[in-house]
């Protein structure tokens, strides 16, 4: 029953729990009214586009990922607080449920969700290189450097940045916006704490990352409020090569885009074969296992454990 299982495109618990959203990659439940059951899929999208069939194990990947993230990042910060809560399934679920969200499915703590991306960027590339390129800034902040020389694409920045962006609904597209529209839209106070915190998780992760090889030029976090004790609580997935872009640090060059990570063979196959932004695509099983073998790296990367006793465990 631990044996390589075909990809989990969509859960179906059977009306066990009730479905509160679907998500391009989560599958999200409903416990009780403080408890969510977070599932992650099999599925992947590249070009803003889902593929109709998925990447076997890539979900728990990345939950077992973000779990890894929790613990380290939660033992160098002091006073974070996050949403997870164990990686136990909760006993009442059948057992063919059980079987097929192991490993995937993490129980989170259902908060306020804050309407904002919080974005943060150590490295030029993306939409912000769009913008800087056109006008000069980011975000609409200044990025002029100290020599006065204009920056590279994909340049390491001088400091991290804080870029968020708005939080579309399904279907629609974020909008980078300024530090100060976000205060505007979640409030000064704890606009303050998510930028601040958003910073010092991204350099801790950076710094991380980059002894196992990986460089994570940007990521997204998301935060919510536990109105009991008016803290800012991490949530969602974090550090992920979903919510995050990595590249090997093997082949960084400043001047041009970089290869991604994890989908560089999804996106250089989609080129070639025009498919780039259609719907409905099925990946050959070459790029399947390219793809799967890539997760796996990243996950082995950063815990330094290998994926086989994880998911055999
Ligand atoms: P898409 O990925 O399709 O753009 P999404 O990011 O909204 O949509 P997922 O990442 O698949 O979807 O699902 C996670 C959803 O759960 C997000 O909307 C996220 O804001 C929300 N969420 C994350 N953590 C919590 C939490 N602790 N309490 C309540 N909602 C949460
Ligand atoms: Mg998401």
């Amino acid at each position: 029953t631990t044996q390589p299982q075909s990809p989990v495109v969509t859960t179906d618990l059977a009306g066990q729990f009730p479905l509160v959203a679907r998500g391009k990659v989560r599958d999200v439940y409903s416990i009780d009214e403080n408890t969510l059951l977070f599932v992650a899929t099999d599925r992947i999208s590249a070009y803003d586009v889902i593929m109709s069939n998925g990447i076997p194990q890539k979900g728990a990947l990345l939950t077992q990922i973000s779990a890894y993230w929790f613990d380290f990042l939660t033992s160098k910060i002091s006073g974070l607080k996050t949403h997870f809560l164990t990686l136990s399934l909760p006993k009442s679920l059948s057992e063919s449920t059980q079987l097929q969200i192991r490993k995937r499915t993490m129980q989170v703590r259902r908060l306020k969700v804050f309407p904002i991306e919080s974005i943060v960027r150590g490295y030029i590339t993306g939409s912000a290189w769009n913008e800087y390129r056109r006008k000069g800034t980011v975000n609409g902040m200044n990025m002029s450097r100290a020599d006065g020389a204009p920056l590279q694409e994909s340049e390491r920045l001088a400091r991290p940045i804080y870029t968020p962006s708005t939080k579309a609904k399904a279907g629609g597209k974020d909008e980078n916006i300024h530090p100060d529209e976000a205060a505007r839209i979640v409030g000064q106070k704890y606009a303050k704490r998510i930028e601040e915190l958003s910073l010092s998780l991204y350099s801790e992760a950076h710094k991380h990352a980059l002894k196992a090889g990986i460089i994570i030029a940007d990521t997204k976090f998301e935060f919510g409020l536990d109105t009991a004790t008016d803290q800012v609580v991490l949530v969602d997935e974090v550090l992920t090569p979903d919510s995050s872009r990595f590249w090997p640090a093997s082949s960084y060059a400043v001047g041009k885009p970089q290869n991604s990570f994890d989908k560089q063979f999804l996106r250089d196959w989609l080129t070639r074969e025009g498919l780039k932004g259609k719907e409905g695509v099925m990946m050959p099983e070459e790029i399947v296992r390219e793809t799967a073998d890539k997760y796996r790296e990243a996950f082995e990367r950063l815990t330094g454990k290998p994926w086989a006793q994880v998911w055999e465990a």
